[in-house]
């Protein structure tokens, strides 16, 4: 962690645009000399579960991937290079170093967007930045130009890393995602989809992964991880738990006690956006700072509604959506809904909807509206809490 952090530190110092929070300017991406990427550093973790690093390496790419749309760091075509750092779920914060990219996603006072103390998910950033700003993200605008956090792919900055999705890195086709890279020691991270043909997702634990066969273990099953379309879209902590078990949230959380860096934060109140911030209602949720162990509510705060895969065998379960990336970015935006744990969870069967079916049928208007269908990023806008006046 020291070493990670100590390279982060040197790398922020020498190579200007380099992490989440020094970014370069959306103006001239390409013609910029490219920087030095600093190199990603695979984690290590002796008796799992492990705490992942929460701003830094969880992981790193193993194929590269052409990029879909324009943004503030690639064109369409560029280049996606292998071995690219795989983050976790956080933003380390947004200042006036990002004036210009804030700008850039259509924020006409990028200050109202400024969060320095940091510690929020792509999800609960993507949604608070939206409102704080009022304008919808992510979206399209034209044919092309993609407005996010992130980019399509799920990465950003010169020093490209990925928060989420992985999007062109893998194809949606055939049965099981193949991989997109390594999380630890053998450990790979998928695409999301268990069998793409069948429409089915992984049931996942706290960490993101489960057991099961995979495309580079197709007769033994295996712990491995996948993206996902809610926090902590990339991996929350490093599994199994022990004995080879999943990963509760109880138990991820008992991975991050800081209180001044995890799940002992005291939780706040976030004003966001529904639909992820493509939606058009205020949503007011609560939210802790830097605990990347997200329940069946997509909750980061107690009381835990234990996720549906600590009380099944079924490693996936049938989704509504047709197919696509970025939160479910796709030909047909439905909803991707997770099943409520101890309901329906069948790898063949139907799913419950659980709790974010009402933010989605908001959502589906929006998507409409602007020519662009996203499924709901689902996180703590469904937990049932009032809305803001
Ligand atoms: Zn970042
Ligand atoms: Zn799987």
């Amino acid at each position: 962690m020291e070493k990670i952090m100590f390279a982060l530190v040197v790398t922020i110092a020498l190579l200007p645009g380099n992490t989440c929070t020094n970014a370069p300017t959306p103006s001239a991406p390409d013609r910029r000399l490219p920087p030095a990427a600093s190199a990603c550093e695979i984690p290590t973790c002796a008796s799992p579960p492990c705490a992942a690093n929460l701003v830094g390496d969880v992981g790193c790419t193993t194929v590269s991937g052409t990029e879909k749309y324009n943004n503030e760091q690639k064109s369409v075509g560029g280049t996606v290079a292998t071995n690219a750092h795989i983050f976790g779920p956080f933003e380390a914060g947004f200042s006036s170093s990002q004036q210009s990219i804030i700008e850039g996603w259509g924020c006409t006072d990028a200050s109202v967007a400024y969060d320095t103390a940091g510690g929020l998910d792509l999800g609960i950033a993507t949604a608070k930045v939206a409102k704080a700003c009022n304008i919808v993200l992510p979206r399209v605008e034209g044919t092309n130009q993609w407005k996010a956090i992130v980019g399509y792919c799920g990465g950003h900055t010169s020093d490209y890393h990925f928060h989420r999705d992985f999007a062109c890195l893998y194809l949606e086709q055939g049965g099981h995602s193949t991989a997109v890279g390594t999380i630890v020691g053998t450990q790979k991270i998928y695409g999301k989809w268990e069998d793409f043909d069948n429409r089915l997702l992984p049931l996942l634990d706290a960490c993101g992964g489960h057991f099961g066969p995979t495309p580079d273990s197709p007769s033994t099953s295996v712990y491995h991880y996948h993206a996902q379309d809610r926090a902590p879209w990339t991996v929350g902590c490093l599994g199994p738990g022990a004995g080879n078990t999943l990963v509760s949230v109880a138990t991820c959380r008992a991975l991050y006690t800081s209180t001044s860096k995890g799940c002992g934060v005291t939780p706040e109140t976030m004003q966001i956006k529904s639909g992820g911030g493509t939606g058009s209602a205020d949503l007011s949720v609560s939210y802790t700072r830097w605990c990347p162990c997200f329940d069946a509510e997509d909750k980061n705060v107690l009381p835990i509604v234990e996720l549906p895969a600590l009380s099944t065998t079924s490693i996936s379960y049938t989704a509504t959506i047709v197919a696509g990336n970025f939160g479910g970015l796709a030909s047909a935006g439905i909803s991707s809904s997770v099943p409520v744990a101890g309901t329906t969870s069948s790898s063949s069967g139907t799913t419950s909807s659980g709790s974010a079916s009402s933010a989605h049928s908001a959502l589906v208007g929006q998507q409409a509206k602007f020519g662009v269908l996203f499924v709901a990023m689902i996180f703590a806008i469904t937990v049932g809490l009032p809305a803001s006046p």
